[in-house]
């Protein structure tokens, strides 16, 4: 099957172009699928360590600090005996450090420095407990910046025991710095966790516990303000999969006085978090040990999630983390789609673009093969301009007119060879005729002129002999001769010489011919006018320049009879030259007609001609040494010249 060039545009134009963008559109819409999930995941994965490493720099000053506190008071450089120098190393810790809620020290004798923030009346509050055997006071004491005292008085009734508190037991029990469970603060009535370090006596023995206090709710702020994504959330599990700190913290837990519940991931009120960690300690706990990079569906959106191993820092707790994959990826993908529309319009405008130019490069080409196929039929001529087209088809329509051209200046070759043919045959034809007519005249010929003789001598030989017959009888002779001369030219011409040649005087030769034109002259109403003149006798072949002169009088005399010219009148003159004699035949008739080409043969305007007179007589002129021409210089009629060679 052949296709078209149109086709062959508008698929190459529009087509593959449009397939390229489908391509490249596809393969980078499969890649970036893969490369926003990384992106989503690597986002997730530094939000994670983001978390991780706040977690850490909030809680680690609290250890820290208990640390710095047991070896302060274990060097002696701080009297723990003293509660005003302890009050004043706490308030400065405290200060030291804002994520701290609270730091304390209290003895195995039930003394206890406490050093709190506070919303009034000053921003620091001090709770000093002093026990003296069973006597007991507890002073509360507000201090500002500045440690100036702002407000203080006594709460007689205080029972606060240190050594009964969580955190007092757990360090004294482990004689090491520990961490306590969360619990709610007793003063705050806050959920929390204590770091706590236990001061040993220079015997070894105990002799009091510090504890650095860490509100939860601090760490679920901090929690809130770490800003990873618009729809993400951060938060701290413990082991057992209770929810320790969370943006929301303040909605996920009932706290109940003196008690605290945590609630467990797997009870969470969020379902999308149940979805996400749900099932994280379904074990009974937590066991990660790298990042847990996850992705799921919830409610038809896809979300990435992150769990962490344990924080350290002794600290049974993991980092959570989630977000809506199009929190990270919603501009990418809206990139994406607006790319894939440009696409999209881009090869639509391309496709339409690209059809109009195929037409418009077509165009000339249909152009050109309609043109193509009316030449061939002939409607228009190959050599007429071609409308704008291009350089290629352009030199197509010229190769294609050169080859027309060729076809028709060979047919015109092969009609002349036709026509040349047909004549040479016509020419043999008439040669075997001539030659017939020559044999079958000569004979009656020869007795016609024996006869004439005879005739004539019987007629002489009379007593009186009859004048007028003998001149009837002498002029039968003559022509008896001049029809014998005329067979054996005809011979001749057929063999085309010149024949037998003499020198003779071309003005008797006129005026004989006017003689023998005389009638048929008269007849059409025709005049013939001889203008002789003294010249050199002529050397040609007598009968052969009487049959030119002859055969253009006839022509002149047809043409205007057959134009019905109102003056008839021909004019033979005679002009002598250096070595031959012009001689000219004119006539007062129409002139040649235009579709006439003379001297070839065949070309005639009579419907009894033949169109052989005129090549015939150049023939027999140019066979005498002659020239005969048509003078063109002649305004209206015809003149014919002809020259004859002067003899020696
Ligand atoms: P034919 O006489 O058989 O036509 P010719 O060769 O003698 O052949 O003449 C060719 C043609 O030339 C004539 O048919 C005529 O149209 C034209 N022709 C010849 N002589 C004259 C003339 N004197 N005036 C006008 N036309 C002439």
């Amino acid at each position: 099957m052949k296709v078209s060039l149109g086709f062959i545009l508008a698929i190459s134009l529009a087509g593959l172009q449009f397939l390229a963008i489908a391509a490249v559109v596809s393969t980078s819409y499969l890649t970036s699928e893969k490369a926003m999930l990384e992106h989503a995941h690597r986002l997730l994965a530094e939000a994670g360590d983001n978390a991780n490493q706040h977690a850490r720099t909030f809680l680690e000053p609290a250890r820290d600090t208990a640390e710095l506190s047991r070896r302060v008071l274990e060097s002696r450089v701080i009297d723990a005996r003293n509660p005003a120098q302890v009050e004043k190393f706490l308030f400065q810790t405290l200060r030291a450090q804002p994520q701290i809620s609270g730091v304390y020290f209290g003895d195995e004798d039930g003394n206890f420095v406490y050093v709190m923030r506070s919303t009034g009346p000053g921003p620091f509050r001090t709770k000093i407990v002093e026990v003296n055997d069973e006597a007991r006071r507890t002073d509360l004491i507000w201090r500002n910046e500045a440690f100036a005292i702002v407000s203080q008085r006594e709460d007689p009734e205080d029972t606060f025991d240190a050594r009964t508190r969580p955190w007092y037991l757990s360090a004294s029990a482990d004689r090491q710095s520990i961490w306590t469970a969360p619990y709610i603060f007793f003063s705050s009535q806050q959920p929390g966790i204590t770091a706590a370090a236990p001061i040993a006596r220079l015997d070894g023995s105990l002799d009091g516990v510090v504890g650095v206090d860490i509100e939860i709710s601090d760490i679920s702020r901090f929690l809130a303000s770490l800003d990873i994504s618009d729809n993400s959330a951060a938060m701290i599990l413990n082991q057992n999969g209770d929810i320790i700190a969370h943006p929301m913290r303040d909605q996920i837990d009932e706290i109940e006085a003196g008690s605290i519940e945590f609630t467990s991931i797997a009870d969470v009120q969020y379902p999308v978090e149940r979805a996400a960690f749900g099932a994280l300690a379904a074990d009974g706990a937590i066991n990660v040990d790298q990042d847990t990079m996850s992705e799921f569906e919830f409610e038809g959106q896809r979300f990435v999630s992150l769990v962490k191993p344990v924080l350290g820092i002794d600290l049974p707790w993991t980092i959570a983390v989630y977000a809506p994959e199009n929190d990270f990826t919603a501009t990418i993908k809206n990139n994406r789609t607006r790319n894939v529309w440009i696409a999209a319009l881009t090869s639509l405008v391309a496709a339409i673009l690209g059809v109009a130019l195929a037409e418009l490069i077509l165009r000339p080409v249909r152009a050109f093969a309609v043109r193509t196929a009316l030449v061939s039929q002939g409607e228009v001529v190959a050599s007429e301009p071609l409308p704008g087209t291009y350089r290629e088809l352009e030199r197509a329509n010229e190769t294609l007119i050169s080859e027309i051209a060729q076809r028709h200046e060979a047919d015109a070759k092969i009609l002349e060879l036709n026509r040349d043919l047909s004549h040479f045959s016509r020419i043999d034809l008439m040669g075997q005729m001539a030659t017939g007519l020559a044999h079958e005249l000569s004979q009656p010929l020869t007795a016609i002129a024996q006869n004439v003789d005879a005739a004539l001598s019987t007629a002489k030989q009379s007593e009186k002999p009859d004048e007028e017959l003998l001149g009837i009888l002498h002029d039968l002779d003559e022509h008896a001769h001049r029809g014998g001369d005329i067979i054996r030219t005809l011979r001749g011409f057929v063999r085309k010489d010149a024949g037998q040649r003499e020198a003779f005087d071309f003005n008797t030769l006129m005026s004989q011919t006017r003689n023998l034109l005389q009638k048929d002259a008269d007849t059409n109403q025709v005049s013939i006018t001889l203008k002789p003149a003294k010249a050199p006798l002529v050397y040609a072949n007598r009968v052969q320049l009487a049959q030119v002169l002859v055969n253009l009088v006839r022509n002149a005399i047809d043409a205007m009879v057959d134009a019905q010219s109102p003056t008839r009148h021909i004019t033979l003159s005679l002009h002598p030259g250096d070595d031959n004699v012009e001689v000219c035949v004119e006539d007062t008739g129409p002139g040649i007609a235009p579709e006439i080409t003379l001297f070839k043969r065949f070309e005639t305007t009579k419907t009894q001609g033949m169109g052989l007179g005129l090549p015939i007589c150049r023939t027999l002129v140019e066979a005498n040494g002659g020239k005969l021409w048509h003078d063109t210089e002649k305004q209206t009629g015809t003149r014919f010249c002809f020259t004859v060679p002067a003899a020696d």
